[in-house]
């Protein structure tokens, strides 16, 4: 596993509250942008070998929905295993203006609070614009991911589209000099049996198209009379 190896270089996990950029801490970040069932699947992994780390949802994606009985199932799941749920906030939705995106952060903040019953103390941006990496503003009165102390002045690694687009984490600066790392994974690229990225997704969406039949047919009985789920 990933994880382990971190620890067998001398890393600990730690969360965004707490460590210090100039020792061996990794904060483990998991954007949830497909599946918040792929996540309970690392969750339970995470839980096995003693780390916890930070899910951050989407509230308004086309992909699933913490709202509906499955995904909010999930979600409390994930808190239960003691990692910390944050908002993976989607600024595109919003208009492209400081003070609209920071109240768009506040409301859906409050939302996923209601939702979990538990205070939401970080964001992290779903496809930001460069504009809005790299900075130090908050975003609805809380820290966001890709504000300098957690992306430029310590090391940041992800794997978006399915791959280390800048190389694997064991060979970045910051495992070489010893210092903090924020490492970003996507579930979904990480859970079920292993494929390349384009067959995870062809994957994911035959089992969102059978997830999708099943509700038709018990929401509607035409759908259950043509026969097919
Ligand atoms: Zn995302």
């Amino acid at each position: 596993m990933l994880l382990t190896g971190f620890f067998e270089r001398g890393y600990a996990a730690r969360d965004f509250s707490n460590f210090d950029a100039q020792s061996q801490h990794l904060l483990v970040r998991h954007d949830i942008d497909m599946s918040i069932s792929a996540a309970h699947e690392i969750a339970s992994l995470e839980r096995d070998i003693g780390v916890t780390s930070t899910y951050f949802v989407l509230l308004r994606s086309e992909l699933y929905s913490p709202f509906s009985e499955s995904g909010r199932t999930d979600l409390m799941k994930l808190a239960e295993l003691g990692h910390e749920i944050g908002l993976h906030l989607d600024a595109s939705l919003y208009a492209d203006e400081a003070t609209a995106l920071d109240e768009a952060a506040a409301w859906e903040c409050d939302l996923l609070e209601r939702l979990i019953d538990q205070p939401v103390r970080i964001i992290s941006l779903h496809r930001p614009v460069q504009s809005l990496i790299d900075t130090e503003n908050t975003l609805g009165g809380r820290p966001h991911t890709y504000q300098r102390r957690y992306f430029s002045e310590i090391g940041y690694c992800s794997d978006s589209r399915g791959e280390w687009g800048h190389g694997h984490p064991f060979e970045h600066q910051a495992i070489t000099n010893k210092s903090a790392l924020q490492l970003l994974t996507h579930p979904i690229w990480w859970t079920g049996e292993a494929a390349n990225p384009t067959v995870r997704l062809d994957r994911f969406l035959r089992g969102r198209h059978e997830t999708l039949g099943c509700a038709l047919a018990e929401n509607c009985s035409i759908f259950e009379m043509g026969g097919k789920v």
